[in-house]
């Protein structure tokens, strides 16, 4: 569905922006908060420093931001649709309920993503025997 070599690629695989190869995060999926935010420093495939400049990352608040916002949205009209309309209790249990659920998930899309939108995809760092020193 997401073709190697398309900007959403990288995102939906977690791996880095300019070669789709290398893994962005250090291990799988997990609630440890240690694991979640274990990110690699340098891609393990074309070398590229993940961390583009000093608080790079911090700007990855914003989508988190967007992604939790679209988050409540989808709760509310699932509420709407599901009940017929909107019981602040059920809608703050689901939604904090799912937001805790998908904080893992929020966290490392919403830097996939940044780094996703400052890092283009080079063809030529997408050889499966790359040698970089
Ligand atoms: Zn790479």
């Amino acid at each position: 569905m997401f073709k190697r070599g398309g900007k959403l690629y990288s995102v939906m695989h977690f791996t880095c922006p300019r070669c789709h190869r290398g893994k962005l995060f250090v291990g799988g999926f997990s609630y440890r908060f240690s694991e979640i935010t274990n990110m690699h420093e340098n891609c393990p495939h074309c070398k590229l420093k993940y961390e583009q400049e000093p608080g790079f990352f911090y700007g990855a608040m914003y989508v988190s931001y967007g992604l939790t916002v679209a988050l409540w949205i989808s709760v509310a009209v699932a509420s709407f649709v599901l009940f017929g309309g909107i019981n602040p209790w059920i809608y703050l249990a689901v939604g904090i309920t799912l937001l805790f659920a998908l904080l893992p998930g929020i966290y490392r899309l919403s830097r996939a993503i940044w780094l996703m939108m400052f890092v283009p995809y080079e063809a030529e760092y997408d050889i499966e025997n790359l040698k970089i020193d």
